[in-house]
């Protein structure tokens, strides 16, 4: 799952529908940051959260399925519900067949890490600019920004964040990439948050980052992203 630095194809870019990140200001690329290396590191470490992910929500539709709550069971329920609210459901969905709906969603960011040298790759500062032109202004570097389906462009930005926010910047981008319907829509904490069922959830960039990170040992609630750009 390595980027190198041949992966960079303007050409690559195709115009589609454009998700970009709220981390205004520019942050400069010290000499001692290697960009590629602090990418691959990031890449390493999205993939064991996303497989947290797939393991908490296997054991949370497996306790839901044999109606378990003890132990593992239970806490897979509790974190999954914090994240997704599977138990709000509005349609005929039961709670099981919404845990699956998430897995989904997981294992389509499972295969594009796998994929991550064909659709990662580093744009420098003007055409970061250029490209989320519309959305911020001339002024203003994304850390990332992903077209869904087709590409996941990091700029200079996201090598001065911490190692936890990268992992979790990756994970927010990939949301977009595998659905354009998904939005920073809710935030990341608080009432909007706390209040949204399953499906408004579903289309909360945020839940999926802060479910995985929930999802990996000690199973802290840590909220990494760009509110908190240097853990
Ligand atoms: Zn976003």
């Amino acid at each position: 799952m390595k980027l190198s630095e041949s992966v960079e194809n303007k050409d690559a870019i195709a115009a589609d529908q454009t998700s970009a990140d709220t981390a205004p200001g520019r942050t400069a690329v010290t000499s001692e940051t290697d960009p590629f290396a602090a990418a691959n590191a990031s890449l390493e470490l999205a993939s064991k959260w996303v497989d947290n992910a797939l393991l908490m929500l296997w054991t949370a539709r497996r306790a839901v399925e044999t109606s378990s709550r003890g132990g593992a069971a239970g806490l897979s329920i509790d974190i999954v519900r914090r994240h997704f609210h599977t138990d709000r459901s509005l349609s005929a969905y039961s709670e099981s067949q919404n845990i699956s709906r998430i897995e989904t969603r997981f294992r389509q960011m499972k295969l594009a890490l796998m994929q991550s040298s064909s659709i990662f790759s580093f744009v420098d500062d003007v055409t970061a600019i250029e490209n989320t032109r519309g959305i911020y202004d001339s002024e203003t570097t994304v850390a990332a920004y992903a077209y869904s389906h087709g590409h996941i462009a990091l700029t200079n930005k996201f090598a001065a964040l911490g190692p936890n926010c990268r992992a979790a910047v990756i994970i927010h981008q990939l949301a977009h990439y595998i659905d354009p319907q998904v939005r920073d829509s809710a935030g990341s904490v608080g009432t909007a948050y706390d209040g949204l069922d399953i499906e408004s959830a579903l289309l909360n960039v945020h839940c999926y980052p802060n479910f995985a990170v929930n999802s990996t040992p000690p199973h802290l609630d840590n909220r990494y992203g760009m509110l908190k750009q240097a853990e």
